[in-house]
């Protein structure tokens, strides 16, 4: 859609017209300054071909310096009076059903893969006037009987909490990693499972508690992201919308589950260590970048999706190894993962030999009725020798080439569904992070047990509204599939998810929300990592079990 810069400011003009044409008429410095980057801001975005805006709120520390006073928190802390009115904090939900300041998904899902550039601005949203303003003498008193009570550990205990909760908090920003209300909670229920005080819960009120003690603060960040415009030639724009007007007639003709689109996307190392490091503590993180880096891998998915929203159950995956391919003892060591075909080569991506397999075994199983595929003009595709000796003979087939220069607005990978898969990895990879799961999570095995778990999410039936918004969204279908939870919004965010639940399976904190069965799940109960408490290996939950 174009922008008329000249309507945005009458609208601005309308905004601040009132409060503000009494005051001085004579432009100062800094208006000046604030008008050009408005000006440039708005050139940026005339350039553009796409716009949008982000808004997520975050928590950092406003004075890294604060020194924290021990027994005053103590004093303050109360576990069980969530319901007391008597002070003047902003909680969003009082009854703790959802941490505050979740940040909205909504805007990051259609994150355009490769934003030109994004600018951002940063304020402080709820900043913090004061710290402790008073002590009420009953909070007093409460505290003092409750030490009494059990033989003054509590305070330790606390204290013990409060520290680890703020180092694990400290940790995770040098490492940049964006921390929310309910990250905290998590870090604090991790604290208190080795301090062991009974009947903590990290309430919001201790949260709240906690930010205002160590001057942590909420930053609002906007972002406008814009991605370049490809596509300014206006003929490739209308081969893209001439190649979806051809293809729909097609379609109507063998059904929408008959309807393919496969393609590839890679993860890269850099990917995933592309965090900037803080000033502190650099040495450290790098050293661990460093060891992390020499044993992962880059890699190459390969997905089939339907025309339906269903995505095919097997997914092709190719591995990066020096020799081209898997030694023996690599290949007895990977992983079991009863939806992957998974090959190894010295790129990391697909050459012949694996796209004929990939054909053979992973797109053509199964495949009997009519069907239409749609590729984009990658060397290999356009082989159509190559397509023609793997499809079963018999097989109706019409392959469709997707031109060159306009995948971005009519491939339906491309549209929608690798940015849904970038972001949900990305999610756990910080997760991991944060939460210190003593695990790499791009070593081979590792990203081969993501890929299989991530996959068996993304095929619940619950997300097929969210794969047949790209088709619809390039034009392919005429109405609108039902609204739609991405997977990232169903398994991290969604309703009835909370950072203080508990896994269904043991007391860790929860992690995700199965898109299949709904159960709540911890990592290790997710992935598969380590032991129960009766020493019985614990198993990945590779999921097929749907409810509503
Ligand atoms: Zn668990
Ligand atoms: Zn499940």
């Amino acid at each position: 859609m174009k922008i008329n810069p000249l309507n945005v400011f009458r609208r601005l003009v309308r905004f601040y017209e009132n409060e503000f044409k009494e005051s001085s008429a004579e432009i100062n410095g800094k208006e000046l300054k604030l008008a050009d980057e408005i000006a440039s801001l708005i050139d940026h975005i005339l350039d553009s071909s796409e716009m949008s805006v982000e808004n997520e709120t975050e928590l950092d520390i406003e004075d890294e310096m604060a020194e924290i006073d021990f027994n005053k928190i103590h004093d303050y802390w109360n576990d069980d009076d969530d319901d007391d009115n008597d002070d003047d904090d902003d909680i969003n939900s009082a009854d703790g059903s959802t941490p505050p300041s979740q940040p909205s998904l909504q805007h990051s899902s259609y994150r355009p893969s490769h934003p030109e550039k994004a600018y951002t601005f940063v304020s402080l949203e709820d900043k913090i006037k004061h710290r402790f303003k008073f002590i009420s003498h009953r909070r007093y008193l409460y505290s003092w009987e409750a030490q009494i009570g059990d033989g003054g550990s509590r305070n330790n205990k606390l204290t013990e909490i409060w520290k680890e909760t703020l180092a694990a908090f400290r940790r995770a920003k040098r490492q940049r990693l964006p921390i929310h209300d309910g990250d905290l909670r998590r870090f604090a229920l991790t604290a208190n499972k080795s301090a062991g005080l009974l009947g903590f819960k990290a309430t919001l009120r201790w949260v709240q508690t906690f930010k205002k003690a160590n001057r942590i603060v909420s930053r609002k960040i906007t972002k406008f992201v814009t991605e370049k415009s490809v596509l300014q030639d206006a003929d490739i724009q209308q081969a893209g919308v001439d190649f979806v007007k051809d293809v729909k007639p097609l379609m109507e003709y063998v059904g929408l589950d008959n309807v393919k689109n496969t393609d590839q996307t890679g993860f890269n190392r850099e990917m995933h260590s592309g965090r900037t490091l803080a000033d502190k503590g650099v040495k450290q993180i790098e050293s661990k970048m460093q060891s992390a880096n020499a044993m992962t891998h880059s890699y190459t998915i390969q997905p089939i999706l339907s025309a339906a929203g269903v995505l095919a159950p097997k997914m092709l995956v190719v591995i990066q190894e020096n020799s081209g391919k898997f030694g023996p003892i690599v290949k007895k060591s990977l992983p079991t993962t009863p939806n992957l075909v998974i090959r190894a080569s010295k790129s990391g991506k697909l050459d012949k030999a694996i796209l004929k397999d990939f054909y053979k075994e992973v797109f053509f199983t199964g495949v009997t009725e009519p069907t239409l595929l749609l590729v984009d003009s990658w060397g290999a595709h356009m082989d159509e020798v190559l397509v023609d000796e793997c499809k079963p003979k018999d097989l109706n087939l019409n392959v469709r080439i997707i031109p060159p220069g306009t995948t971005g607005k009519v491939q339906p990978f491309d549209v929608f569904y690798f940015r849904q898969k970038k972001a949900f990895i990305k999610f756990v990879d910080d997760r991991v992070i944060i939460d210190d799961i003593p695990f790499i999570l791009h070593q081979r095995n590792s990203l081969i047990q993501l890929q299989s778990l991530t996959h068996n999410q993304f095929c619940s039936p619950r997300f097929r509204a969210a794969w047949q918004y790209p088709w619809y969204k390039a034009g392919y279908l005429d109405e609108r599939p039902p609204q739609f939870d991405t997977p990232v919004e169903f398994c991290f965010k969604g309703p009835g998810v909370d950072a203080g639940d508990s896994c269904r399976k043991c007391t860790d904190s929860m992690f995700l929300k199965c898109g299949w069965c709904q159960e709540k799940l911890c990592f290790a109960h997710w992935w598969g990592l380590g032991y129960d408490s009766n020493g019985e290996l614990i198993k990945c939950h590779y999921c097929t079990h749907y409810i509503d």
